[in-house]
């Protein structure tokens, strides 16, 4: 396998490490459901760029005011800036067993950056293989997702601002409508769930992240997972595939 030279596929259940993760997939495809419930059970932190974006953005911070009105269009944030942000998480304590990205790389700049920037930490941690385990080459899981169940997810998502709990109207609504099952707060629409920014997010994905499936396929660490199963049946594959990864 390609880009494995220095490092094993960076997934070890068993052991102690687990390793980078990430997922891969348009718009509601189910990313940052699959993400939370694979780092709750591995114990290794879900990085959404997405979300350290808005949280930016809410914060006001000057990373968010340059980054607020493209993600109100649905284009995507410069790769510099993503990768520069990614870079400072990534250096973070929790990151040490290894970590799952969410939205993240979403460019093939992106990916060579990231490959290039886990190459770095490697050689950083010579000598200690569990250190290195943890930024070995990631595990890419594919979730793919027809384009009309991709709409109906985004119409019906709403999300807990407090807790991150995500629901769907029609799909997966809550207990009492309108309020999390978990905490009682008031759920919220993301603004870029409106469908002429949801389209643009689609162009987007299509334009400039599907290319990574070949990117990824190409260096032999892809894992396609049919997305519009149950989250369960969904869950199972990935856990198998990260759980067999060492393997493939
Ligand atoms: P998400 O929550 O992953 O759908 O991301 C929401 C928005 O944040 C996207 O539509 C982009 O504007 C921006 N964004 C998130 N991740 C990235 C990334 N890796 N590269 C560029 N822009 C991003």
């Amino acid at each position: 396998m390609e880009a494995q030279t220095s490092a094993a596929v960076g997934v070890k259940v068993n052991g102690r490490v687990v390793g980078p993760i990430i997922l891969l997939g348009p718009p509601a495809a189910g990313k940052g459901t699959q993400a939370k419930l694979i780092a709750d059970t591995f114990g290794i932190p879900q990085i959404s760029t997405g979300d350290i974006l808005r949280s930016n953005v809410a914060q006001k911070t000057e990373l968010g005011m340059r980054a607020k009105a493209i993600m109100e269009r649905g284009e995507l944030v410069s790769d510099e800036l993503v990768c520069d942000m990614v870079a400072d998480r990534l250096e973070q304590a929790d990151c040490v067993r290894g970590f799952i990205l969410d939205g993240f790389p979403r460019t093939v700049p992106q990916a060579e950056w990231l490959d290039a920037h886990l190459e770095k930490m490697r050689r950083a941690k010579q000598g200690d293989i569990v250190a290195q385990q943890a930024c070995a080459a990631p595990v890419v899981i594919r979730l793919v997702v027809d384009y009309n169940v991709l709409l109906q997810r985004i119409t019906g998502r709403r999300s807990c601002p407090t807790c991150g709990r995500i629901y769907n109207v029609y799909l997966q609504p809550p207990k009492v409508q309108g309020t999390c099952d978990a905490d009682g707060t008031l759920l919220a629409r993301r603004p870029d769930d409106a469908e002429d920014v949801f389209a643009e997010r689609m162009k987007a994905y299509e334009q400039q992240t599907l290319p990574l499936v070949d990117y990824y396929r190409g260096r032999g660490r892809l894992i396609e997972v049919n997305g519009e199963q149950p989250v369960e049946a969904v869950m199972a594959q990935a856990f198998s595939a990260i759980e067999n990864v060492n393997r493939l």
